[in-house]
């Protein structure tokens, strides 16, 4: 069987609790790897360069653009965002699972170029518990704490796109859903075309002994 890794795109409100969640999908199991996007927003406070994201500039960006180096990109609320090809290639190949926590416009384009990438999307029970989390956490200006509440509302027209809805209200229940939606992901028909092809084969000379 391919033992190629797959490719996960997460996407969910800002405030929807994705950071947590990943953080422990990835403390649980081994088999993910988490893409570092480039972005031209300003680090938060403990955020760290290269492990939360690679902080770049407007130019140097455009440059990655230009040179095809990014698998997807977009912009959110006044900046870039984009997921670095080199990685999400390497660790598939390596066979890890390769997650994309990336915002709605990315994850169509991703589904696009990569038909068999499984789309999850994450969002808290209701709606106010979204504008709690992002008051609560403190890191945003309720100027951008209100633009980020525009866009979950534009966001909300692309959820039908995504193959599952996962709904964040018990971080344990939904890390371990998230976790079994990936692996059956892995059965899916056209992760295993040369298994398929090699089964019609098989099959087709059974009459031959
Ligand atoms: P934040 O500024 O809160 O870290 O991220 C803002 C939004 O950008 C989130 O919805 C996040 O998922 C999305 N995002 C992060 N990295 C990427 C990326 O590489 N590509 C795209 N399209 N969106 C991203």
């Amino acid at each position: 069987m391919n033992q190629q890794g797959i490719l996960v795109v997460v996407s969910g409100f800002s405030g929807a609790g994705k950071g947590t969640l990943m953080k422990e999908l990835l403390r649980r199991y081994d088999n993910y790897a988490l893409s570092v996007s480039a972005t031209t927003r300003q680090p938060r406070e403990g955020e760290i360069g290269g492990k939360d994201y690679f902080f770049v500039t407007r130019e140097q960006f455009q440059q990655m653009i230009e040179e095809k180096r990014l698998v997807e990109y977009a912009q959110y609320v006044n900046h870039y965002y984009g997921t670095p090809r080199a990685y999400v290639e390497q660790r598939m190949k390596e066979g890890k699972d390769v997650i994309l926590e990336i915002e709605v416009q990315g994850a169509l384009k991703v589904k696009k170029r990569f038909p068999d990438a499984l789309l999850i999307f994450v969002t808290p029970p209701d709606a106010q518990e979204l504008r709690r989390r992002l008051v609560g956490r403190g890191t945003e200006t309720i100027e951008v704490i209100n633009a980020r509440l525009r866009r979950a509302a534009e966001e909300a027209s692309g959820m039908e796109a995504y193959d599952y809805l996962l709904i964040n209200d018990e971080i344990d229940t939904c890390v371990e859903q998230m976790h079994q939606l990936i692996q059956l992901q892995h059965n899916k028909t056209g992760y295993h075309l040369e298994f398929l092809s090699r089964m019609r084969e098989e099959l087709c000379h059974l009459d031959d002994r």
